[in-house]
Protein backbone atom coordinates (compact mmCIF):
# COMPACT_ATOMS: atom_id res chain seq x y z
CA UNK A 1 0.00 0.00 0.00
CA UNK A 2 1.38 3.67 -0.93
CA UNK A 3 2.53 5.64 1.61
CA UNK A 4 2.15 9.35 1.43
CA UNK A 5 3.44 12.37 3.86
CA UNK A 6 1.28 15.30 5.14
CA UNK A 7 3.08 18.55 4.58
CA UNK A 8 1.38 20.23 7.57
CA UNK A 9 1.76 17.27 10.44
CA UNK A 10 4.44 15.26 8.89
CA UNK A 11 2.86 12.09 9.40
CA UNK A 12 2.99 9.32 6.97
CA UNK A 13 -0.06 7.78 6.20
CA UNK A 14 -1.72 5.14 3.63
CA UNK A 15 -3.19 6.71 0.81
CA UNK A 16 -6.47 5.73 1.55
CA UNK A 17 -9.74 7.25 1.53
CA UNK A 18 -9.37 6.76 5.25
CA UNK A 19 -6.75 9.00 5.67
CA UNK A 20 -7.07 11.45 2.99
CA UNK A 21 -9.98 13.12 1.28
CA UNK A 22 -10.75 12.20 -2.13
CA UNK A 23 -10.96 15.23 -4.97
CA UNK A 24 -14.21 14.83 -7.39
CA UNK A 25 -12.91 17.62 -9.08
CA UNK A 26 -9.50 16.94 -9.67
CA UNK A 27 -9.36 12.65 -9.14
CA UNK A 28 -6.58 13.29 -6.69
CA UNK A 29 -6.24 13.49 -2.78
CA UNK A 30 -5.66 16.59 -1.15
CA UNK A 31 -2.26 17.32 -0.48
CA UNK A 32 -2.71 17.57 3.41
CA UNK A 33 -4.29 14.74 5.71
CA UNK A 34 -7.59 14.09 6.29
CA UNK A 35 -7.71 15.83 10.23
CA UNK A 36 -4.99 18.37 9.25
CA UNK A 37 -8.02 18.95 6.68
CA UNK A 38 -10.74 19.23 9.50
CA UNK A 39 -8.82 21.23 11.93
CA UNK A 40 -8.07 23.64 9.02
CA UNK A 41 -11.59 24.04 8.30
CA UNK A 42 -12.32 23.85 12.24
CA UNK A 43 -10.04 26.91 12.61
CA UNK A 44 -11.79 28.70 9.66
CA UNK A 45 -15.25 28.44 10.90
CA UNK A 46 -14.39 30.01 14.10
CA UNK A 47 -12.58 32.95 12.44
CA UNK A 48 -15.38 33.30 9.87
CA UNK A 49 -18.53 32.38 11.52
CA UNK A 50 -20.66 34.24 8.67
CA UNK A 51 -19.02 32.59 6.03
CA UNK A 52 -20.12 29.27 7.23
CA UNK A 53 -23.59 30.11 8.03
CA UNK A 54 -24.13 32.15 4.38
CA UNK A 55 -22.52 28.34 3.26
CA UNK A 56 -24.75 26.43 5.44
CA UNK A 57 -27.46 28.22 3.92
CA UNK A 58 -26.81 28.16 0.49
CA UNK A 59 -26.26 24.42 0.59
CA UNK A 60 -29.81 24.06 2.34
CA UNK A 61 -31.37 25.88 -0.34
CA UNK A 62 -29.62 23.88 -3.64
CA UNK A 63 -30.58 20.67 -1.31
CA UNK A 64 -34.25 21.79 -0.99
CA UNK A 65 -34.29 22.49 -4.52
CA UNK A 66 -32.77 19.42 -5.63
CA UNK A 67 -35.17 17.07 -3.67
CA UNK A 68 -38.23 19.32 -4.82
CA UNK A 69 -37.01 18.66 -8.62
CA UNK A 70 -36.09 14.51 -7.51
CA UNK A 71 -39.59 14.43 -5.90
CA UNK A 72 -41.67 16.16 -9.06
CA UNK A 73 -39.88 13.48 -11.36
CA UNK A 74 -40.28 10.58 -9.11
CA UNK A 75 -43.78 11.09 -7.48
CA UNK A 76 -45.27 7.96 -7.64
CA UNK A 77 -42.72 6.45 -6.57
CA UNK A 78 -41.69 8.45 -3.34
CA UNK A 79 -45.19 8.22 -2.87
CA UNK A 80 -45.22 4.51 -2.52
CA UNK A 81 -41.67 4.52 -0.98
CA UNK A 82 -43.38 6.71 1.94
CA UNK A 83 -46.46 4.60 2.54
CA UNK A 84 -44.57 1.37 2.56
CA UNK A 85 -42.16 2.99 5.36
CA UNK A 86 -45.29 4.29 7.50
CA UNK A 87 -46.50 0.61 7.46
CA UNK A 88 -42.78 -1.00 8.01
CA UNK A 89 -41.16 1.65 10.58
CA UNK A 90 -43.01 2.43 13.11
CA UNK A 91 -40.67 5.02 14.28
CA UNK A 92 -40.62 6.55 10.60
CA UNK A 93 -44.59 6.74 10.79
CA UNK A 94 -44.93 8.76 13.73
CA UNK A 95 -42.17 11.59 12.77
CA UNK A 96 -43.64 11.45 9.49
CA UNK A 97 -47.21 11.80 11.23
CA UNK A 98 -45.68 14.77 12.97
CA UNK A 99 -44.36 16.07 10.00
CA UNK A 100 -47.69 16.12 8.70
CA UNK A 101 -49.54 17.76 11.27
CA UNK A 102 -46.89 20.49 10.94
CA UNK A 103 -47.20 21.44 7.80
CA UNK A 104 -51.21 21.20 7.98
CA UNK A 105 -50.69 23.84 10.88
CA UNK A 106 -48.66 25.89 8.97
CA UNK A 107 -51.11 26.04 5.91
CA UNK A 108 -53.99 27.14 8.13
CA UNK A 109 -51.93 29.72 9.16
CA UNK A 110 -50.78 30.35 6.18
CA UNK A 111 -53.92 30.47 4.12
CA UNK A 112 -51.84 28.84 1.56
CA UNK A 113 -53.87 28.56 -1.72
CA UNK A 114 -53.85 24.55 -1.31
CA UNK A 115 -55.55 25.25 2.02
CA UNK A 116 -58.68 27.60 0.64
CA UNK A 117 -58.93 25.33 -2.31
CA UNK A 118 -59.09 22.08 -0.48
CA UNK A 119 -62.13 23.66 1.89
CA UNK A 120 -63.95 25.23 -1.37
CA UNK A 121 -63.77 21.50 -2.76
CA UNK A 122 -65.18 20.12 0.55
CA UNK A 123 -67.93 22.91 0.49
CA UNK A 124 -68.72 21.97 -3.15
CA UNK A 125 -68.05 25.42 -3.89
CA UNK A 126 -66.36 26.19 -7.54
CA UNK A 127 -62.78 27.15 -7.01
CA UNK A 128 -61.44 30.23 -9.27
CA UNK A 129 -58.94 32.51 -8.31
CA UNK A 130 -61.50 35.31 -7.31
CA UNK A 131 -63.75 33.12 -4.91
CA UNK A 132 -60.18 31.88 -3.27
CA UNK A 133 -59.32 35.46 -3.05
CA UNK A 134 -62.72 36.54 -1.15
CA UNK A 135 -62.55 33.28 0.93
CA UNK A 136 -59.04 34.37 2.45
CA UNK A 137 -60.34 37.47 3.21
CA UNK A 138 -63.45 36.18 5.26
CA UNK A 139 -61.41 34.02 6.87
CA UNK A 140 -59.27 36.52 8.38
CA UNK A 141 -61.80 38.39 9.03
CA UNK A 142 -63.43 35.63 11.02
CA UNK A 143 -59.78 34.99 13.11
CA UNK A 144 -59.64 38.76 13.65
CA UNK A 145 -63.09 38.59 15.38
CA UNK A 146 -62.68 35.45 17.11
CA UNK A 147 -59.36 36.73 18.14
CA UNK A 148 -61.12 40.12 19.60
CA UNK A 149 -64.07 38.11 21.32
CA UNK A 150 -61.64 36.15 22.79
CA UNK A 151 -59.88 39.42 23.88
CA UNK A 152 -62.83 40.71 25.08
CA UNK A 153 -63.71 37.66 27.18
CA UNK A 154 -60.85 37.50 29.17
CA UNK A 155 -60.76 41.23 29.84
CA UNK A 156 -64.53 40.63 31.72
CA UNK A 157 -63.21 37.80 33.01
CA UNK A 158 -60.56 40.25 34.65
CA UNK A 159 -62.86 42.80 35.89
CA UNK A 160 -64.99 40.40 37.34
CA UNK A 161 -62.70 38.67 39.33
CA UNK A 162 -60.77 42.19 40.69
CA UNK A 163 -64.94 43.05 41.40
CA UNK A 164 -64.98 40.08 43.80
ZN1 LIG B 1 -1.63 15.94 8.40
Amino acid sequence: MPVKRCPKCGEEKELTAEFWYYRNDTGEFRSICKKCWKDKSREYELKYPEKRKEAHKRNALQNCKRARQWYNKNKNRAIGRTRNKTLTDPIFKERFRGYQRKSAEKKRAELGGSYIRKMLKQAGLPVTDDIIALKRQQITMYRTLNQFKQFRKEKENESNSTNV
